[in-house]
């Protein structure tokens, strides 16, 4: 492929992504005042706050490129975070509601790892150093956010489990 499509396409898919993050701005603090285990509440409160951060390291890749991050929505996210907007609804006051909720999000952290990653070896390609250095420091905290919430899992689910017998 010819180095200039490449770029257009990595524009182009940091731009989807900068949506993705900010749709998650908004849906990660409700996704804790849902959640019923005081640890995936504050869980999801770090992720939130680490988001924001998120952001603003997109931000400073589009200035480098001197390029703006509009004009992009990510369908796939927005599709996610209905998802889960359903489950919270049918679960509500059920043990199993924070089981939705962390199955949400291990989706939605699934999706910003697979996302990452592409771009890490686009800008590998690209030559753009200071950009790889940015998305991997994201990519790290997505990738400690699914451990965690793997941990959490475990803990939820047997807690629901006592909480149902
Ligand atoms: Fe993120
Ligand atoms: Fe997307
Ligand atoms: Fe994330």
């Amino acid at each position: 492929m010819p180095q200039q499509n490449l770029k257009q396409l990595y524009i182009d898919e940091l731009k989807d992504l900068h949506n993705a993050e900010n749709q998650l701005v908004k849906t990660l603090p409700k996704m804790a005042k849902a959640a019923r285990s005081p640890d995936l509440k504050a869980a999801f409160e770090k992720h939130a706050r680490e988001t924001d951060g998120q952001v603003s390291r997109l931000e400073k890749v589009f200035s480098l490129l001197e390029q703006t991050p509009k004009g992009k929505k990510c369908e796939a996210i927005e599709g996610l975070v209905k998802e889960g907007q359903e489950g919270i609804k049918e679960f509500k006051g059920s043990p199993a509601l924070d089981a939705a909720l962390l199955a949400t999000a291990q989706a939605i952290e699934h999706y910003e790892i697979s996302r990452y990653g592409t771009l890490i070896a686009w800008a590998k390609r690209l030559d753009m150093p200071q950009a790889i250095k940015l998305l991997q420091q994201t990519l790290d905290e997505e990738k400690n956010t699914d451990e965690a919430l793997t941990e959490l899992a475990e803990a939820v689910i047997n807690a629901e489990a006592q909480e149902a017998a």
